[in-house]
This record gives C-alpha cells, sequence and structure tokens, in this order.
C-alpha cells in the first residue's frame, strides 16, 4: 500500500492553499475532491463577479488577472491557479 505524507479532502481555495503551502514544506500532497477543482467557484453563477479585488483572491502568490477592478467567475476560471497544474 501506498502511504502519502498529506492528503488534502477538497481542492478548493484552502485546499490547494494547503497543498502549495506543503509542496513549499517538501512534501508531496494527494489533494483528492469529490468534484472538479476549485468545485464551488464552477458551480457559480454564470457571469458572477467576485466582490472581493483580486489581490486578495491570490493563492500562492499567483496573481488573478482580470480586465476589471473585480474578477468575474469566467476570468477567474481561465487565469487562476487551478488552472495551472504546473503551478500545483
Ligand atoms: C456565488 C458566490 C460568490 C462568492 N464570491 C466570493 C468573493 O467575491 N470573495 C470571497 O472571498 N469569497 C466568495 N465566495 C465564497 C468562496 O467561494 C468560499 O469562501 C471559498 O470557495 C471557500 O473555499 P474552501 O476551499 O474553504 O471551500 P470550497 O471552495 O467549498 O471547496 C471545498 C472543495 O471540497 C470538495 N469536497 C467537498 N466534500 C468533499 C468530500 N467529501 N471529499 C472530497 N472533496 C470534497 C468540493 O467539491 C470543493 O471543491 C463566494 C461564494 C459564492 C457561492
Amino acid at each position: 500500500m501506498q502511504h502519502e505524507a498529506a492528503i488534502i479532502a477538497g481542492a478548493g481555495p484552502i485546499g490547494l492553499a494547503c497543498a502549495i503551502s506543503a509542496k513549499r514544506r517538501g512534501l508531496d500532497p494527494l489533494v483528492i475532491d469529490a468534484g472538479a477543482l476549485a468545485n464551488s467557484i464552477v458551480r457559480y453563477p454564470i457571469n458572477m463577479t467576485f466582490f472581493t479585488t483580486p489581490e486578495r483572491l491570490e493563492i500562492g502568490d499567483h496573481p488573478l488577472v482580470c480586465a476589471g477592478a473585480k474578477a468575474t467567475r469566467e476570468e477567474a476560471l481561465k487565469d487562476a491557479i487551478w488552472s495551472r497544474a504546473d503551478l500545483l
């Protein structure tokens, strides 16, 4: 049986932040999710705009780039950390 040093249940913003933090500490965490990466954001209403400004939505120092003052669901799904498997 394979043993993981760290298993993180849920690939939402918190789970991904934990995974990045664990990797920076030399662990190789296994992240599992019952749905898609960032499933809650996938399920946001179409064209929804975040109420939070983008610099407060950074995960693992990866910026959330958006055209306006606040990111839309579509911009978040396109650009955020969960769309960059190479960074996870
Ligand atoms: C419409 C809407 C707009 C929002 N706008 C903002 C905003 O502008 N700014 C802001 O700061 N917050 C906003 N939020 C809140 C924000 O989405 C949440 O605070 C954030 O997603 C919480 O992150 P989390 O990782 O704790 O949980 P979640 O994002 O809920 O992630 C949990 C993950 O765990 C997975 N999971 C659940 N159960 C299991 C299981 N048993 N096994 C495996 N995986 C499981 C889920 O599929 C999911 O991917 C908004 C929320 C909604 C609904």
